[in-house]
């Protein structure tokens, strides 16, 4: 069987929905095939940096997310070891004091968010398909893709076919796209958690204590994201039966005052961890092809990037599409150069920054505790350059010199 569609996109999450939506609202004639009937709670994205959220807003999506449960979160509070709560809660400052025109960031879970810009791509005029089984992919000037819906194959010819299909993209490997990454250095875990705290949901923290880099996101109503990030030597602590009770305990740090009340919140997801280094190509198209999103290479989630990275890239690449009235026989391998070249400079930026972070934060021990105090004194008190900000007010909002190796040997030097 064979439909007409100018767009086939694989995998309808964040970024193949958002892509869809679109779209179809500009009167492409899109297709969107997604594997899940239902989304799963797989531990994602439940945090959105200010620059998604200006993404989100570019795009016109803001409002389906708010409509369904996301809410801002205008607060950051440095819980850390190395000052106690009070001072903490001095220090915690609004994020659209951080520049002009930075938006609060957004807290929502995953799988509801997915579910929102799914059910706005087939509102907007999509055609969504889900449950889609046994993809096969051929790039090309006419790519093709088959897949298998209740036992029945289908092939359809789009003009262009976009992979959206997230961090174990059967698009990106059936095509051989030549993926990087960096080496594993530890891993990264959440929970979503329920009950009565005083924890304020217009607040985020991310710190460190001991040997564990733990961050908080606000859900709404009386949940909370709980992450976790520990060493692979902890590993065996955060896996088999108990791993949820442990993660729990594991909030009951002296500088977090609310730490108490969060270790007697019910879990109200599973517990899953994942090993967060970066992954990436330095040109995520071919002849027919172009990936997005997680599916184009991941960052280290440490730093909450993801979703951001996905909806700019829906942003550029629609935005290419868009060229010349949204003409198909426009598009090819070269008319993406300019995402390419913006992406490739974009994640490199991310890359930094999140580096940066992790052995900020997520590495562990009395030599590591100081690093950070220095390299807290110097960015907060002494002025020091630094690549963190950009995730949250993005890449591009900061100078190119904040993301040279010297100015990051300069905030850890002795
Ligand atoms: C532990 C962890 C924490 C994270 N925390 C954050 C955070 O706080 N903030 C943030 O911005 N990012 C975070 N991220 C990253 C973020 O979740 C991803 O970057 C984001 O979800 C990417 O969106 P996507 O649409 O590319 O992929 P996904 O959201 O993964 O969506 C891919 C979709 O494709 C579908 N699919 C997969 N295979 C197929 C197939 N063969 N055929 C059809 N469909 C298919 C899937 O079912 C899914 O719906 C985190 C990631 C991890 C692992």
């Amino acid at each position: 069987m064979s439909e007409d569609f100018d767009v086939v996109i694989v995998g309808g999450g964040i970024t193949g929905s958002a892509m869809g939506i679109v779209l179809a609202r500009s009167g492409v004639r899109v297709k969107v095939l997604e594997r899940d009937r239902i989304y799963q709670d797989r531990v994602r994205g439940e945090f959105m940096a200010s620059w998604g959220v200006k993404e989100l807003q570019r795009l016109g999506l803001a409002d389906i997310l708010t409509e369904a449960g996301g809410i801002f979160v205008d607060h950051f509070i440095p819980y850390d070891e190395n000052i106690p709560a009070e001072m903490a809660e001095k220090f915690a400052f609004e994020i659209p004091t951080l520049g002009p025109d930075i938006p609060a960031t957004l807290c929502m879970g995953h799988p509801a968010m997915c579910k929102a810009l799914n059910q706005a791509a087939m509102a907007a005029g999509a055609e969504v398909v889900r449950g889609v089984k046994s993809i096969k992919i051929q790039s090309g000037g006419k790519p093709s893709v088959s897949y298998k819906l209740d036992d029945e194959e289908y092939t359809l010819q789009p003009k262009l076919l976009i992979g959206a299909d997230g961090r174990n993209s059967v698009v990106q490997r059936q095509l051989n796209f030549e993926m990087q990454n960096d080496p594993p250095h530890n891993l990264l875990g959440g929970m979503l958690v329920e009950g009565k705290t005083s924890w304020p949901q217009n607040a985020f923290t991310a710190g460190t204590e001991g040997n564990i880099h733990f961050l908080i996101f606000p859900q709404g109503k009386d949940r909370l994201r709980l992450y976790l990030c520990y060493d692979f030597d902890d590993r065996a602590r955060f896996t088999g039966p108990d791993r949820e009770k442990n993660l729990l305990e594991a909030f009951r740090l002296k500088c977090l005052p609310m730490g108490e009340e969060i270790a007697q919140c019910k879990p109200i997801s599973a517990f899953h961890s994942y090993s967060n280094e970066d992954h990436w190509t330095d040109n995520p198209t071919m002849p027919g092809i172009v990936l997005i999103g997680d599916a184009a290479g991941h960052c280290d989630p440490i730093t909450g990037q993801g979703l951001s990275i996905g909806l700019r890239d829906v942003r550029i690449v629609s935005d290419i599409l868009a060229q010349n009235n949204w003409n198909p026989d426009d598009w090819n391998q070269t008319s993406f150069a300019p995402y390419v070249e913006e992406r490739q400079e974009r994640m490199r930026r991310l890359r930094v920054t999140g580096r940066y972070i992790t052995r900020l934060r997520a590495e562990f021990g009395e030599e590591a505790r100081q690093r950070r105090a220095r390299a807290s004194h110097r960015t907060n008190v002494e002025g020091f350059p630094s690549p963190s900000a950009s995730a949250l007010i993005g890449p591009e909002a900061l100078p190119a010199e904040n993301y040279e190796q010297s100015i990051v040997d300069a905030l850890f030097a002795p």
